[in-house]
C-alpha cells in the first residue's frame, strides 16, 4: 500500500508545542502514581509511547462527531488529564480522530487494523439469556462473526480473537447493558522505529470530511472546554 508523508503546518505545531510543555510537566508529576489506563481511539499506540507523545491538543475529541471520546479530568488520573478518552460502544471507527493527530500518539494505521478490545456478554440483561423473548440481533450484526448462538438460542462471544471492539452489537442491542465493551485483548501499535514528529506515516487515508478553518477550530475549541467543565450545555 502507498504511503505518504505529512508535515505539519506552524499553527498546528505551535498548538501541539504549548500543549505538550504542558503536559510533559504534568506526566512528570503523575508518572509516579500507577493510575490505570482509560480506554483509548483508535490507532492510540501502547500506553507509555501514547503518554509520551500526546499533546493533549484535544484536535481527537473535536473531530468526533458521535462524542465519543472527552478530554480526562482529574478522576482519570494526573497523567491522563487532558489525553482522550473513549467510551468503546459510542466509536464508529470514523477515523477521524486518527487522520487529525499531529503528533502520532494515535498511529495512522487503515481502519482494518483497529483493534480496541471486545466484548462481554451478560447473561443476567440479555433477552435470550433470561428467555424474555427470542432474540439473535447481535449474532446478525457481527461483522466479524465473532458471535455465535449456542443451542441456536444464546448468543456467546465464541471467537474473542476475532472481536476488535467495533460496537455494532452493542449499538445494535435492543436491552441495554446486555453487551459490554472492554479494552481486553485490546492490540495496540508499538511506536514504529524512526517515528519523528515531524514525519509521520499514513496509512489512515484522506480526510472524509475536511478540518474547519482555524477561527472556526477556536471557537469550537472554547465551546468544547466550556462544555467538559459545565459552563455550556453539548
Ligand atoms: S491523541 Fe493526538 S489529537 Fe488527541 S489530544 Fe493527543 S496529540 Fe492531540
Ligand atoms: S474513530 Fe471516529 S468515532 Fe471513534 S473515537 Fe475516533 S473520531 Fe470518534
Ligand atoms: S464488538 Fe464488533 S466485532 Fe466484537 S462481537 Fe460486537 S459486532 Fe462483533
Amino acid at each position: 500500500m502507498a504511503c505518504k508523508r505529512t508535515s505539519l503546518s506552524r499553527r498546528t505545531f505551535l498548538q501541539i508545542g504549548g500543549a505538550g510543555i504542558a503536559a510533559a510537566g504534568l506526566t512528570a508529576i503523575a508518572a509516579s502514581t500507577g493510575e490505570a489506563a482509560p480506554p483509548r481511539p483508535p490507532g492510540a499506540l501502547e500506553e507509555g509511547a501514547f503518554l509520551a507523545r500526546c499533546a493533549r491538543c484535544m484536535r481527537c475529541v473535536d473531530a468526533c462527531i458521535p462524542l465519543a471520546l472527552r478530554p480526562g479530568g482529574w478522576l482519570d488520573g494526573g497523567r491522563n488529564l487532558g489525553t482522550p478518552v473513549l467510551d468503546p460502544a459510542k466509536c464508529i471507527f470514523c477515523m477521524e480522530c486518527v487522520r487529525t493527530c499531529p503528533t502520532g500518539a494515535l498511529e495512522k494505521i487503515p481502519k482494518a487494523e483497529v483493534d480496541i478490545g471486545e466484548i462481554v456478554i451478560v447473561q443476567d440483561v440479555c433477552l435470550a439469556w433470561r428467555k424474555t423473548r427470542r432474540c439473535d440481533i447481535c449474532f446478525k450484526a457481527c461483522p466479524a462473526k465473532a458471535i455465535t448462538m449456542q443451542d441456536r438460542r444464546f448468543p456467546v462471544l465464541s471467537k474473542p480473537e476475532k472481536c476488535n471492539g467495533c460496537g455494532i452489537c452493542v449499538r445494535r442491542c435492543p436491552e441495554a447493558g446486555s453487551i459490554l465493551m472492554t479494552d481486553k485483548g485490546a492490540n495496540r501499535p508499538a511506536p514504529p522505529p524512526g517515528h519523528l514528529l515531524t514525519h509521520l506515516e499514513d496509512r489512515v487515508g484522506p480526510y472524509e470530511i475536511a478540518p474547519p478553518p482555524w477561527s472556526q477550530w477556536f471557537q469550537n475549541r472554547l465551546l468544547t472546554l466550556a462544555q467538559h467543565f459545565g459552563l455550556a450545555s453539548r
